[in-house]
């Protein structure tokens, strides 16, 4: 029976808090979007936690709502016990949401009247102390997230962050209560409750703290965080970690790598890669946008080298080349193709006999995993912080592949070599 069921505001973040849960002890399932049918248990049955992955970070409030309820029904009718809604560790939302209204609308579909928010986040560097949040050494809205195009968090103040986006009174468990553990912060939440609060921001400096507040957190039917708190979760389960809960099927078939992300991080790892002495195309964008049929001439080219080992298909640019191919083809447009063109070229490697694919980039992985057919994938060991495999079916492989989906910044300069050595 699923113990935790989990809601993410976009893909790589669920991936993220998946594989914390993973780390902790559980065996994750993760789906894309809410499925459409009801839950079948794969893996024997054996699955602690679900997490949906959602895009509704940055949709209107009202769709971010529905689809989370949605996600929360299927959930419940899983068998989850909690629901855990998960968004960024730097509390990304406007002055609407989504955070507020998707955390009330939870409240009340679960008949609760009280929630912790919390995106602390130590080992990524996210701590909120007095209920301010930290980025590294500097407050929120000095971290560079003050200019973020479609979320600027320009206060640090978490509790009037999210009090302007709910109707219900938004409170603080500081740092002093949560150092005196798990009694001391179920005292607090009960005095809390007794003030009007509805829902408490909670301060967390160290995983310590993190660890400390997981049991007081027991009997509540939400916890709203970010991906930080899921390291204290699985212990009220009865659950610690073990090698197990990261265990996938064995690794098959050929290696690749396909690239779509042009981050500073992702440009270092293609670099390294080719430093190799590896096989890599590169995709020019304005060849493809001349009409000519790049995906048959890339696996033509990959198809006698796969067997010797991992390739790389990139369309990772620096800064400047972006800026120009953007500025003839425009914004959307090139990115919606060079998606589309590693998209195509990612299913056919994988229809070709590729087993182990990593796919670098946010849009470029949502774009992959509707080209492949995959609905679910399973969480296994982490190859760098953040990022672990996964096993998924896929159609267009026809069984089983292990992939990785890396989000732009995240993975260390080897990362596109180090991760097949993790499989
Ligand atoms: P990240 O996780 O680093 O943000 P994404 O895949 O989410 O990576 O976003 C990168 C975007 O840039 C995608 O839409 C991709 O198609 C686009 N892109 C990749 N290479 C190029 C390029 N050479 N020129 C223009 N756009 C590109």
């Amino acid at each position: 029976m699923l113990k935790l069921g989990c809601i993410a505001d976009d893909f790589t973040g669920a991936t993220d808090l998946a594989n914390n849960l993973v780390r902790a002890g559980m065996r994750v399932v993760q789906t894309i979007g809410v499925p459409t049918a009801p839950w079948a248990a794969p893996l024997g049955g054996e699955v602690d936690a679900v997490v949906v992955a959602l895009k509704s970070r940055t949709i209107a409030p009202v769709d971010a709502v529905r689809q989370s309820l949605e996600a929360a029904a299927w959930l419940k009718a899983a068998g989850a016990t909690q629901i855990y809604f998960k968004y960024c560790s730097t509390f990304d939302s406007t002055a609407q949401g989504n955070i507020g209204p998707v955390t009330e609308a939870l409240m009340e579909a679960l008949h609760t009247d009280f929630t912790i928010a919390t995106p602390a986040f130590p080992d990524n560097n996210r701590t909120v102390f007095k209920g301010y949040l930290f980025a590294g050494d500097g407050l929120l809205n000095e971290s560079g997230m003050q200019n973020h195009p479609l979320t600027p968090m320009v206060d640090a103040n978490l509790v009037r962050v999210l009090q302007a986006q709910c109707g219900r009174m938004v409170g603080l468990i500081d740092y002093r209560t949560v150092a005196l553990g798990p009694e001391a912060i179920t005292e607090r939440i009960t005095q809390l409750k007794a003030q009007g609060v509805g829902i408490a921001i909670v301060d967390a400096i160290a995983n310590d703290d993190l660890m400390r507040l997981g049991p007081a957190l027991k009997a509540l039917p939400l916890v709203t965080a970010g991906s930080g708190v899921a390291i204290g979760l699985p212990q009220n389960f009865g659950m610690a970690p073990t090698p197990q809960s990261s265990q996938l099927p064995a690794a098959r078939g050929w290696q690749a790598v396909v690239s779509g992300s042009c981050s500073l991080a992702t440009n270092r790892q293609v670099q390294a890669f080719i430093d190799t002495k590896r096989p890599a195309w590169v995709l020019d964008p304005l060849q493809l946008a001349a009409g000519v049929d790049v995906v048959a001439e890339v696996l033509a080219w990959a198809m006698p080298l796969l067997p010797q080992g991992p390739v790389l298909v990139y369309a990772t640019a620096d800064a400047a080349s972006v800026k120009a191919v953007q500025a003839q083809l425009g914004v959307e447009e090139a990115g919606a193709l060079v998606e589309r063109t590693l998209a195509g070229i990612a299913r056919g490697l994988v229809a070709a006999g590729v087993g182990q694919l990593v796919v670098a980039g946010g849009e470029t992985s949502g774009a992959c995993v509707q080209a492949l057919g995959i609905t679910h994938m399973q969480i296994g060991p982490q190859i760098d912080p953040g990022v672990p495999w996964c096993h998924a079916h896929s159609e267009a492989a026809g069984q089983g592949i292990h992939l990785t989906l890396k989000s732009g910044n995240f993975g260390g300069d080897d990362f596109f070599t180090k991760a097949f050595t993790h499989a």
